[in-house]
């Protein structure tokens, strides 16, 4: 039986502990694992707890997915299908795919965390999200103990959210994801600064490995790397506003960064938001609003959940008063005080 407390089990480095916790490394004992439980017993799945907030005591079964596993599948002259298991970290799926001259997952390099994670909160960089991606997945379903199969539509993927998430929360837990990659990739390279350092690379017409490589130069220099400087990354997701709502706000603000959304709604840059609010840099104790990228909150060390989440909503408030928009956490809250 493993040692019940989280702390190294979450990003963020929180104090937490499980009432039980339950490591499965082969699928087996997965699925063993989670037959063995009624559908209703309390259970949190965790792969690298790189986008959760742990609250003092996680109630019932904490499951740990460290399954591996990855086998590639040629589908056509171009096509190549990678599946992998739910408990290999993401970042070696994508350095892996490289590494056997397949392209598509460039974009999403150093994501910290796991596969099976990865559909959770459909992960995205750099104008890429896993949606782009992916073909399929394994999911065991709770609630009739069966396993079963996602296309990508069954996922309802959305802007950092899918039915995982919050469809049907806690009903699927996913087995293996299966992502389609190509030897002729079309690379994204619109992103202005992820331009602008295959630029400084001398990379004209750059590959698959030289735009993983500029990914991983330009989140080296912005985000904290985790094991320094407790974070989940984005704590807060992009707000999306109606147009009219958008033109408003830009007359009152001019500056204001916004993207169009593909339903014609518009996207605000959060970070900017925050930034305005003047909270950038910003420390209340142990937690912090880190200095290169406002959207970042971060355990200086000793920082417990409801430190975080007291700066989190004194963010969100200022960012209403003076905006008028919501903002709204990224990283999951799990758990009991
Ligand atoms: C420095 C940093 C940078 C980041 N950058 C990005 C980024 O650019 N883009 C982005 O989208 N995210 C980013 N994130 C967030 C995070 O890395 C991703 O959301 C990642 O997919 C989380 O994976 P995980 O294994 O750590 O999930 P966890 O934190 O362990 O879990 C997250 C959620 O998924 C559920 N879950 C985990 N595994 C399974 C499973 N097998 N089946 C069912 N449910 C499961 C958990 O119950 C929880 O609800 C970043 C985080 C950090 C720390």
């Amino acid at each position: 039986m493993p040692d019940d407390r989280l702390d190294r089990c979450n990003t963020f480095g929180l104090p937490s502990r499980a009432d039980r916790l339950v490591v499965a490394r082969t699928e087996q004992a997965l699925v063993g694992q989670l037959r063995r439980m009624a559908s209703h017993e309390p259970l949190t799945v965790l792969g690298g707890g790189s986008n959760v907030v742990l609250r003092a005591r996680l109630p019932g079964t904490v499951l740990l997915v460290r399954t591996r596993g990855m086998r590639l599948e040629v589908a056509s002259d171009e096509r190549v299908l990678l599946t992998a298991a739910a408990g290999e970290r993401w970042h070696d799926l994508v350095r892996y795919s490289l590494g056997q001259g397949l392209g598509g997952l460039e974009n999403l390099a150093l994501i910290p965390g796991s596969a099976g994670a990865a559909p959770i909160q459909n992960i995205g960089a750099y104008g890429v999200e896993l949606a782009d991606r992916l073909v399929g997945l394994r999911a065991f379903d709770r609630a009739s103990g069966k396993i079963c199969r996602f296309d990508r539509t069954a996922c309802a993927f959305g802007y950092r959210d899918s039915v995982f998430k919050s469809g049907a929360p806690g009903r699927y837990v996913i087995l293996d994801v299966t992502l389609g990659l190509s030897t002729r990739p079309l690379l994204e390279t619109g992103y202005p600064e992820l331009r602008a350092e295959l630029v400084a690379m001398g990379r004209v017409t750059p590959s698959p490995v030289d735009v993983a490589e500029a990914v991983v130069r330009v989140r080296r220099r912005k985000l904290p790397d985790p094991r320094r400087f407790g974070n989940a990354g984005s704590f807060f997701k992009n707000p999306i506003v109606t147009a009219d709502a958008a033109r408003r706000l830009r007359q009152a603000n001019p500056g204001l960064v916004m993207h169009e959304t593909p339903d014609g709604n518009m996207k605000l840059a959060a970070a900017q938001l925050i930034d305005r609010c003047g909270w950038k840099g910003r420390r209340q104790g142990a937690a912090g609003v880190w200095p290169r990228h406002a959207l970042v909150l971060v355990n200086f060390g000793g920082a417990h959940a409801p430190d975080l989440l007291r700066l989190a909503e004194e963010i969100r408030r200022d960012v209403h008063a003076r905006f008028g928009v919501d903002l709204v956490f990224e990283a999951q809250v799990l758990g009991q005080d």
